[in-house]
């Protein structure tokens, strides 16, 4: 029963997430008019916006124009839903920890999807993230010790975020004479390490690079991008936050095998 509750609130904040993938790149207000059509402008009706549900029932299509829905709203909100299910699984014991994590989970997915649009990773989510790291870091489970341990903890994990991207991004720059990594990046980073740590940052990268790597071959095999395409790399650091909000792994994890 909690776990349908979970889907369900998860399905929900899907529903709103969409609507910042859609309007924070392009500066709109995220709190109003409700939602439109994109093809024919018409006001969406509350029965016509369920998650995922609409989506089947109406088969994809808007009920005025008869417009296509992307297939990346119900996507975007069972992604939500998933993450809140697995997150709730995982943190539901420690009400805090589970709000925070779902929060940061919604701004990873959010800044995936407007990184693939417009390479573009929107301030609001990535000092929102670094912001939400730091005020809860006495809830956050990767940290312990007495209080001013655990905001040095979090601190710690921004700095290193930080610093280890822009040197990536330096050392990028001078060797392939353009920009390797964006600003956006580099925040992010800083995002993700003030909610897990050195090591959630240590394992962020290696499996955000991974991720990143596995997807650029899979592109350049199927010849729908050259060598000198650039990728953004917010979705699968994102994607490595999300493994690590769920579960840390450990430094030793990576080095033992
Ligand atoms: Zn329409």
């Amino acid at each position: 029963m909690e776990y349908a509750f979970a889907l369900g609130l998860g399905l929900i904040i899907g529903s709103f997430l969409n609507v910042c993938i859609h309007r924070l790149p392009r500066e709109e207000s995220i709190a109003w008019p409700g939602s439109k059509c994109p093809n024919c402008g018409v006001h969406i009706k509350w029965r016509d916006n369920v998650p995922v549900i609409s989506f089947i029932l109406l088969r994809a299509k808007c009920r005025a124009c008869g417009g296509p829905i992307a297939w990346r709203y119900p996507l975007v909100e069972c992604l939500a839903g998933l993450a809140a299910v697995l997150l709730f699984h995982k943190h539901g014991g420690t009400p805090v920890w589970f709000a925070v994590s779902l929060l940061a989970a919604c701004g990873i997915i959010v800044l995936s999807f407007v990184d693939m649009d417009f390479m573009i990773i929107p301030d609001e989510i990535s000092l929102g993230l670094l912001a939400l790291g730091l005020l809860s870091f006495r809830a956050n489970p990767n940290f312990s010790g007495g209080w001013l341990r655990e905001l040095g903890q979090s601190f710690g994990g921004a700095a290193a975020g930080f610093f280890s991207l822009w040197a990536v991004a330096e050392i990028g720059e001078r060797i392939f004479k353009k920009e390797a990594m964006g600003g956006g990046d580099i925040k992010l980073m800083a995002g993700l390490g003030a909610l897990l740590g050195w090591q959630g940052v240590f394992s962020t990268l290696m499996l955000g690079s991974f991720f990143g790597a596995a997807y650029g071959v899979a592109l350049i095999i199927s010849k729908k991008a050259g060598k000198s395409d650039p990728i953004p790399f917010g979705p699968f650091l994102g994607l490595g936050g999300l493994i690590n909000l769920y579960r840390l792994i450990p430094l030793s994890a990576f080095i033992l095998g």
